[in-house]
């Protein structure tokens, strides 16, 4: 559960960019002064030894963000993934010497070093020169998602055994619970996919759960060793942040479990690959939150990109690369660096206008699962005839169901003007009365009992539920359960493909028949938002509330059309701004509050809405 982790940067009203650069003793003083004047305030350095070169970042006036754990390391895995394991693998699937993870992070000299290697390069600085430290970049077990069964080394097969006396106790139960016959733990391996996919194919009900028992293994093993290695730091120094950076979105294998990395650290640099910037931002609530900004991309995305990210409590960007920002040749400003500036300015004058300030969502809820997203994938990609091992890196655009439909949930939910907050078992179900309030269960086909239970107390209070596939048909550890939620007149089957909503929406700003379905529901179900937007042609917005002591809002306006994280082409580059009115309840004073513009006490204000920016109303009562 959580610790002491809390989001400084956003409750101390701070923004603080970064980049990737690490600098010789002999660079001009100049590149420091230029990139404290775009307003970045670190630089994450990716540490080699002997001699680090963060080491000399105090002197540019800049702090340090080193990769402690250096890169490519331990967790850092992917080229050696695609180029070696997979195609080995594929040459030769029943050897398990194929399956091996080298360097295993369950392999107790491999821990060794980590951990001598961690504590050296914490030691190497001064705490007051770190803005934080990361333990580690693009962490997981596999390469992103990518599919495949690592690893079959001994020391995870002796964990595995450990783990699963631990989780079960004897070998009696162990054997109830995978409806097995072992008579001796020295017998038990973890199950290949390869078996599992003979499994589903000759029974689609069939209990997954010996196979899943090794994905939650490896996946308990990989965040423990983080979690220690954190520890540590905090205990070499203390004070200082402790972050996750490159954090892939959840994967049915490898990518990172947003319900175990929940408050667990002080920043997490995420890339926001499928929409899981609204995992981060709801799951996450006490972290600080850092957003990268890839240098690849189209500069309207990133500015774009940049203000979506502000409105969903991230505090920083990382851009990448440094030569977006300097041209180190002629020690000035690259061709971007006044765009990035252009930006950068306002949202630090807007970090600091949040301070104190909270989210406030609609009581309307999105339950993320796990373990539905593990089956979803064995639902639809072991499934299909084809290789399910080691796929392409940006696998989880195309390939994870269970994310792309709830993501499909998330546009939906924005478009209709209301938003939401993500809950999950294993961060913790707060205690809800149902009434005038919604639940969205997103592909909910895996469920614990306690999940179960508090939906059923949930519509028994007076709440109303939506789903869009069989709920809690089998259990948390895949197995099928024949006791599931009973029917109910306010359990709500929504009948609309939300896997295909993304892109549909990408391509008109028309109302689509899923947001002509829903919206009625929220209407009915929620009680009257306090404020809404009539746009005077038709578009996507995105209403965001933030609250302080009760009667104080800032309500922030941006268009919801372009998305990185779609993967479709923005529709309207050269759309002009779009002109809407904003009706509130209550009459209120309302302030512009980056052009500084007082709109007096009205209840309807009409707006111009940038194309990229947002747009932020102070409302005072
Ligand atoms: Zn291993």
């Amino acid at each position: 559960m959580a610790d002491g982790s809390q989001a400084r940067w956003r409750d101390n009203g701070e923004y603080s960019p970064t980049t990737f650069w690490g600098p010789n003793p002999d660079d001009p003083p100049e590149c420091g002064r230029l990139l404290r004047e775009i307003g970045v305030v670190g630089t994450n350095v990716t540490e080699c030894e002997p001699d680090g070169m963060g080491c000399h970042l105090p002197s540019f006036g800049l702090k340090a963000a080193p990769f402690l754990e250096g890169q490519p390391g331990v967790f850092f895995f992917g080229q050696r993934h695609d180029e070696e394991v997979v195609p080995a693998f594929r040459a030769d699937r029943g050897d398990p010497a194929r399956r091996v993870r080298i360097p295993c992070f369950n392999d107790p000299a491999v821990q060794r070093e980590l951990f001598a290697r961690v504590e050296r390069r914490v030691r190497s600085y001064d705490p007051n020169d770190v803005l934080y430290f990361s333990i580690t970049n693009e962490g997981t077990i596999t390469h992103c998602c990518s599919p495949f069964d690592y690893c079959s080394c001994p020391h995870c097969a002796a964990g595995f055994r450990e783990w699963l006396q631990e989780q079960y106790g004897g070998l009696d139960a162990l054997n109830a619970a995978w409806g097995g016959s072992y008579d001796d733990w020295d017998q038990i391996e973890g199950m290949t996919t390869d078996r599992a996919k003979e499994i589903f194919t000759a029974d689609p009900d069939a209990s997954l759960a010996e196979w899943f028992a090794f994905r939650r293994f490896m996946d308990d093993r990989f965040h423990r060793i983080l979690f220690a290695l954190r520890d540590r730091i905090r205990e070499l120094a203390p004070g200082v942040p402790v972050a996750l950076t490159g954090v892939w979105p959840p994967g049915a294998f490898g990518g990172q479990d947003w319900e175990r990395i929940a408050g667990q650290y002080d920043l997490l640099e995420c890339y926001d690959e499928v929409g899981e910037m609204e995992l981060a931002r709801s799951l996450c609530s006490r972290t600080d939150l850092m957003h990268t900004i890839p240098g690849r991309a189209d500069p309207t995305h990133w500015d774009h990109t940049a203000w979506f990210a502000f409105i969903h409590g991230y505090r920083s960007e990382l851009i990448d690369p440094f030569s977006s920002l300097i041209d180190r040749k002629t020690v000035s400003p690259a061709e971007h660096a006044p765009r990035i500036a252009g930006w950068i300015q306002p949202l630090k004058k807007m970090a600091a206008a949040l301070a104190g300030f909270r989210r406030q969502d609609d009581p309307l809820f999105v339950l993320h699962s796990h373990a539905s997203l593990v089956r979803k994938w064995v639902e639809t990609e072991l499934a299909l005839d084809q290789d399910w091992a080691g796929r392409e890196w940006s696998y989880p655009r195309k390939h994870e169901t269970y994310l792309i439909n709830e993501m499909g949930w998330y546009r939906l939910i924005e478009d209709a003007g209301r938003q939401f907050e993500v809950l999950s078992t294993r961060v913790g179900l707060p205690d809800i009365d149902g009434a005038s309030k919604l639940l969205i269960l997103p592909m909910a086909v895996a469920l614990c009992d306690d999940d179960v239970a508090w939906i059923d107390r949930f519509l028994r209070s007076g709440g109303t539920v939506l789903h869009d596939s069989e709920v809690g048909r089998f259990d948390e550890e895949l197995r099928f359960r024949p006791g599931r939620l009973p029917d109910h007149e306010r359990l709500i089957r929504f009948e609309h493909d939300l896997t295909v909503y993304p892109r549909q929406r990408c391509e008109t700003f028309e109302p689509l028949p899923p947001l002509e379905g829903f919206r009625p529901i929220a209407d009915r179900v929620l009680p009257p938002a306090w404020v809404r937007i009539e746009p005077a042609k038709p578009g996507h917005f995105e209403l965001t509330t933030f609250v302080r002591d009760g009667d104080e809002r800032i309500l922030a306006i941006q268009r919801n059309d372009a998305r990185l994280a779609t993967g479709q082409p923005f529709p309207d580059n050269e759309r002009p701004p779009a002109e809407v009115t904003l009706r509130f309840r209550e009459p209120a004073r309302i302030t512009d509050v980056l052009a500084g513009r007082d709109c007096g006490v009205t209840d309807a204000v009409t707006l111009t809405i940038d194309p990229i920016r947002a747009t932020f109303l102070r409302v005072s009562s």
